[in-house]
């Protein structure tokens, strides 16, 4: 028996021990094709030379050195890059070893910077219901994923939540786009003027929502009535791209698409591309300059924090992703797989919705298209079509949970960049077999 904690202490895992371009390949030489990226992180694939050499440059040159004494190379040239292509407004970068660091170190810039502001009375954060925010317990709070969160419950720090834009379930057919966008944007105000404008602290939300819903934007217009409120009522936007920033969505930020920016912002994942570990928050110039002209120190801190061969790895990643041109293979890859799905399921019986942006998409399945009625939980069907797409050598990140009471069963597909138009189709059949033989 393996002496490792695993996360499921019944299964049994093929033993990974290659990667090949998006390939990964276990002991016994089995081709896994990955179509998640893990979880959204593999976004190059598993074999990149120039990542692999960057990786191997930096770590002979210097093992480690604490930020407490020293800053890197790697770490303030991966800033610069960062900085120059965030939205508007983001001028430095907080780097961390991943996505649930990186949201607890956001909520705690944003508590400062309302503490140094001279406004220790906003402390509440505001999430919404049907997102996913990290394992760690701040972000576990934030997070509206309920069988997540249920034995933790009594651990966790008072965040309330609010409706997430899940236009497919929630839009009546007889709203515009419009419509739902203000009757979001009041819940969103009756919540706020519930809990006191001034006690308010952030609203946080996924931009794309990731692991609890399947690769759901919301509607146009959404995310700018959502700034737009918090910016009246003087509460700073935190936006979670850990899963659906770093070019997952077709732009480098999903908040480009949005025509929005934020005070904070949180990736991870594909910064990485998993070939190091990292996260980062992206820090507003106002909440830098805050910190800078009161206390000057960021109270908060990790050991790995900027590990210069993780940043090396990250900038490398970065890099390629830019010099490739990998952003046009996202859009163009992304919108033939879309194209795809649709010709596949469009007419399947048991998949409710295809949704999602550039190589970042979902598929909703439910008992019944008319009626949406999800299935029974107790058929757990997302593991079970995760285990058939694995032995027939497909990864796909199939989830289900209970969000506002309803069981929901969802496939995530997020294929590194560097796809070519057969991976497309061997995803398509492979997971059209899985999910036919899963359904019955
Ligand atoms: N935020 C989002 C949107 C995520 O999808 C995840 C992980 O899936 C996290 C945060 C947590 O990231 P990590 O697992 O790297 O701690």
């Amino acid at each position: 028996m393996s002496h490792v904690f695993h996360r499921s202490l019944t299964a049994s895992y093929p033993v990974a021990t290659g990667g090949d371009g998006p390939y990964l390949i276990d002991a016994d030489g089995k081709r896994y094709l990955d179509a998640c990226g893990g979880a959204a992180v593999s976004c190059l694939g598993h074999s990149d030379a120039a990542v692999i050499a960057a990786v191997q440059r930096q770590i002979a040159s210097m093992a480690y050195a604490h930020s407490a004494f020293f800053t890197s190379e790697p770490m303030e040239q991966l800033a610069d890059f960062l900085v120059a292509r965030a939205p508007a407004g983001i001028d430095s970068v907080y780097f961390v070893s991943g996505g649930s660091e990186a949201v607890e170190s956001a909520l705690k810039m944003a508590r400062q910077y309302f503490v140094e502001r001279g406004q220790p009375q906003r402390r509440h954060v505001i999430a919404r219901r049907q997102s996913y925010h990290g394992n760690t317990l701040g972000a576990l709070a934030t997070g509206g994923n309920a069988w997540r969160r249920q034995q933790f419950e009594p651990l966790l720090i008072g965040v309330t939540h609010v409706s997430p834009c899940y236009a497919w379930r929630d839009q009546s057919a007889y709203e515009t786009d419009g419509d739902y966008v203000a009757r979001l944007g009041q819940e969103l105000e009756d919540h706020i003027a519930a809990l006191g404008a001034d006690n308010v602290m952030a609203f946080i939300a996924e931009p794309v929502v990731g692991a609890t819903a399947g690769a759901l934007p919301a509607v146009a217009g959404y995310f700018a009535r959502m700034r737009d409120i918090c910016q009246r009522h003087g509460i700073l936007l935190i936006l979670d791209e850990v899963m659906c920033g770093m070019g997952r969505t077709g732009s480098l930020f999903a908040c480009e698409q949005e025509g929005v920016t934020a005070d904070l912002i949180c990736i991870a994942k594909g910064l990485g591309a998993g070939y190091q570990p990292i996260g980062a928050v992206m820090v507003s110039k106002d909440i830098r300059d805050t910190v800078r002209a009161g206390t000057g120190f960021f109270q908060h801190g990790h050991t790995y924090i900027g590990h210069a061969t993780a940043c090396a790895a990250a900038l490398a990643v970065q890099r390629q992703i830019e010099e490739r041109d990998l952003l046009a293979n996202v859009r163009a890859m992304g919108g033939l797989l879309q194209e795809r799905l649709h010709q596949r399921f469009d007419s399947h019986a048991h998949v409710g919705d295809i949704r999602g942006r550039g190589l970042f998409l979902g598929l909703e399945l439910v008992q019944d298209r008319d009626t949406k009625q999800p299935f029974d939980p107790a058929r757990r069907l997302h593991a079970r079509i995760k285990a058939h797409a694995m032995q027939n050598g497909l990864m796909c990140y199939p989830m289900g949970g209970t969000i506002d009471g309803l069981h929901g069963d969802h496939i995530l597909l997020a294929p590194p960049y560097i796809i070519a138009a057969n991976h497309v189709d061997e995803i398509v059949d492979k997971l059209g077999a899985a999910i036919d033989a899963c359904v019955v």
